[in-house]
């Protein structure tokens, strides 16, 4: 039994509602404990009680770790002269995934695995304290499955999505691998998998596909989440709240019908400023989904085709400056939402009880995440109260 006293917190982020201080429960010159991995006090400096150790931050700010509820981690290969091809006019579409699923199957189970630590590290960097990762670029039985058990090695929000895109060898005959998704394949990925997942899109997997996906994964156990309108507005979005799913993400294109329904269900939003930039594509209004009073989360959508970014502080920064949020709502949606697109109520929060994962900023305040767009002020990152990673700046 060990507690840690921080203190001379110029500003901490709480997101507990119950101290009604704005969204982000904010407070200043403040302090927490932490005991065990747990927080066990939130407060003001001045009443804090007596701990085992004591650390100043003075100056500096702390928020709860960001929590990455998208991200594709489980990949082999470069795609960044398809990135730049882009850049210089070529437009996006499903169909580049295969490239991503040739050096996958290609690649080791040890390439595969070093990936994801690299990229996790990299996480943790960026001061993300719980990710999700999906499968989905193996696209047969053997490297679905491989994919999984790597994926549990890492976190336990792993996602099964052997319908990411319909594989070369099927493009002819789609429904084939839709039966095989939904037959051989699950069985085997389910006992490895929290989620289920599909992109549902032009050029993907319909609506009817979809749901004939979603179904059997909530019968094998599975829970589900979908890709819902990264290309075209299509019946992703009622799909969604239709088998109620955790969270509909990307959201590129929406109608007003849509807003309403997400903002009537248990589903969150879930935005991915990456892709977006990364597409060149243009950007959703979130002030319509907060008008809306729909649930709200940012994402990295961490992927090499479409969105290679580990960075949170970067997506927060788009997502102020190009999906209109305030930076408020930016922090909390990488943070809280994250959380509830994950169903965690563990984590997403600095409160009495919750996980002591949380990150000290070098800056006064959380404003500056998207006032300093680009530089990195992540100062230490720790989960469960330990120090994953320290900035040597
Ligand atoms: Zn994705």
């Amino acid at each position: 039994m060990s507690s840690t006293l921080y203190t001379d917190i110029a500003t901490l982020v709480t997101n507990d509602s119950s101290l009604d201080r704005g969204l982000l429960g904010e407070l200043s010159d403040a302090a927490f404990i932490e005991e065990d991995g747990y927080i066990s006090w939130v407060g003001e400096k001045a009443l804090a009680p007596n701990a085992d150790h004591r650390v100043s931050l003075a100056g500096k700010s702390v928020l709860p770790g960001f929590v990455d509820s998208h991200a594709h981690l489980v990949f082999a290969g470069d795609r960044s002269k398809e990135f730049s091809a882009r850049m210089n006019g070529e437009s996006y579409s499903a169909g580049g995934i295969m490239t991503t699923v040739n050096a996958t199957r290609a690649a080791t189970d040890e390439e595969l695995d070093e990936g994801i630590a690299t990229r996790a590290m990299e996480m943790y960097q960026s001061g993300i304290t719980t990710f999700e990762t999906k499968s989905g670029y193996g696209l047969t039985v053997a490297d679905e499955l491989r994919s999984l058990k790597l994926a549990v090695q890492h976190t336990e929000d792993v996602t099964f999505l052997g319908a990411h895109v319909i594989p070369e060898e099927y493009k002819s005959r789609p429904d084939d691998y839709v039966a095989l998704v939904i037959g051989e394949m699950l069985e085997a990925c389910a006992p490895y998998s929290k989620w289920i997942d599909v992109f549902c899109d032009k050029g993907a997997f319909d609506y009817d596909q979809a749901k004939a996906i979603l179904n059997a994964g909530l019968d094998a156990g599975l829970l589900p989440r979908i890709h819902a309108n990264q290309l075209s507005s299509s019946r992703a979005v009622e799909l969604a709240v239709e088998l109620d799913c955790a969270s509909a993400d990307h959201l590129t294109h929406l109608t007003d019908k849509e807003i309403d329904l997400l903002a009537g269900s248990k589903t969150v939003a879930t935005l991915l400023p990456g892709a977006e930039f990364s597409t060149r594509s243009a950007y959703p209004d979130a002030r319509k989904l907060h008008a809306a009073g729909a649930t709200v989360a940012i994402a990295t959508d961490c992927n090499p085709g479409s969105s290679f970014t580990t960075s949170m502080p970067f997506c927060i920064a788009v997502a102020v400056r190009d999906m209109r949020f305030s930076v408020e709502q930016a922090v909390y949606a990488a943070t809280m939402g994250g959380a509830k697109a994950l169903q965690r109520d563990d984590v997403g929060l600095l409160a009495v009880g919750k996980a002591a994962d949380f990150i000290v900023l070098d800056a006064p305040s959380y404003l500056h995440l998207a006032y300093r767009p680009g530089v990195d002020l992540i100062s230490e990152t720790f989960i469960a109260g330990t120090s994953i990673y320290r900035s040597n700046k």
